[in-house]
């Protein structure tokens, strides 16, 4: 029996990053190519990216990509980090709609069905939002809420609460964030500011089905000085804020040092003196502080450099994006 061969373009394409999750893959796989299969039957493609990963994790996917000809496996140079590897499924991606969702199960795959049903209605984004982080420690829930909610009140973009990157786009959308430069990404915030019909699904988030979050604190504070620099000048307008008060503290400060001149105890006032310095010296080093996490983003964007760079590519299927020169999408956006 002569099969015939997938469309080229898919009606969905799937991309999941995946850091050190040689127990989840497999089980991944598994509940992943189901959930597509229910909705589009084979008129799909499965993005598995490896990001750098220390343990198995390539060797894995390879081994998937034998058995499931849906997938394609794609291999970073290098751990890129959690949004550059997004980045980079999401350019070798062709599918009419695209699916970003966490390789360690913790976004349920079975959601999909629902979020292609309400892409149906005609939505350009569905993105799911966390009601519930089970076995999530206390202090990530907490330092996640207070994260989401001051990048709200900071961000002349709306930002929706709590949510990651789960979420399903049209090719509209996805195209369209491919051709956004900037290194510093945020991919939940430049969605947004993309704008068009955007709606949410809410889900309760799941344990991680094997290990360990990859996100350490570093990583966290990382990402969330990128959300905040790439979407808010407000911490930039700090440093005028501080100098206003300042300023109408130095003038209080003169008119009673006058006083202190004519009435004669000038030579009291030691201890306010150094509590000023101390308060006044603290207060720019702070506003260096914000200058160069601006500074430092602008310096790194001006050398423009590819913003990830793949390795190697397997898949048993002939792929439409695929024919392309390995490093051209990475380059492509780089400058
Ligand atoms: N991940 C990645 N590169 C990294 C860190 C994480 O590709 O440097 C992947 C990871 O394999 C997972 C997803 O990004 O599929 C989310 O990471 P993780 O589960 O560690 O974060 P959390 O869910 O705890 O926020
Ligand atoms: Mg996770």
């Amino acid at each position: 029996m002569i099969q015939s061969p997938p469309p080229l373009r898919p009606r969905l394409s799937v991309v999941a990053p995946c850091y050190n999750e040689e127990e989840s893959l497999a089980a991944f796989a598994a509940r992943m190519t189901a959930a597509c299969e229910g909705v589009v039957g084979q008129a799909y493609e499965l993005v598995l990216v490896n990001d750098g990963s220390r343990d198995r994790t390539w060797a894995i996917i390879q081994a998937i990509s034998e058995q499931y000809p849906a997938v394609v496996g794609v291999n970073l140079s290098r751990n890129h980090g959690h949004q550059l590897a997004v980045t980079a499924g999401l350019s070798l991606t062709s599918g009419e709609r695209v699916l970003i969702i966490d390789a360690d199960l913790q976004d349920p795959p079975e959601l999909l069905p629902q979020m292609m049903a309400r892409m149906d209605e005609g939505y350009d984004v569905v993105y799911g939002r966390r009601t519930q982080r089970a076995k999530e420690s206390a202090f990530k829930k907490l330092t996640a809420g207070l994260f989401y909610r001051t990048l709200k009140s900071l961000s002349e973009t709306d930002i929706p609460l709590d949510t990651g990157d789960f979420r399903l786009m049209s090719r509209r959308i996805v195209d369209r964030l491919n051709a956004m430069p900037e290194r510093d990404r945020f991919i939940r915030g430049m969605v947004a500011w993309l704008g068009g019909k955007q709606t949410e699904i809410a889900y309760d988030r799941e344990p991680r089905f094997a290990g360990q979050t990859h996100y350490t604190l570093g990583k966290m504070l990382h990402l969330a000085t990128d959300g905040l620099a790439s979407f808010s000048t407000a911490p930039l307008k700090l440093a005028t804020l501080l100098a206003i008060i300042g300023m109408a503290m130095a003038g209080l400060l003169a008119l009673y040092a006058v006083y202190g001149f004519l009435f004669g105890h000038a030579a009291r006032g030691w201890t306010s003196l150094a509590l000023m310095v101390v308060g006044f010296a603290t207060a720019q080093l702070a506003c260096l502080g914000i200058f160069g996490a601006y500074l430092g983003r602008m310096y790194m964007q001006t050398k423009g450099r590819p913003l990830f760079l793949i390795d190697e590519v397997v898949s048993r299927r002939p792929h439409p994006v695929l024919s392309v020169p390995e490093d051209a999408a990475g380059e492509a956006r780089g400058g």
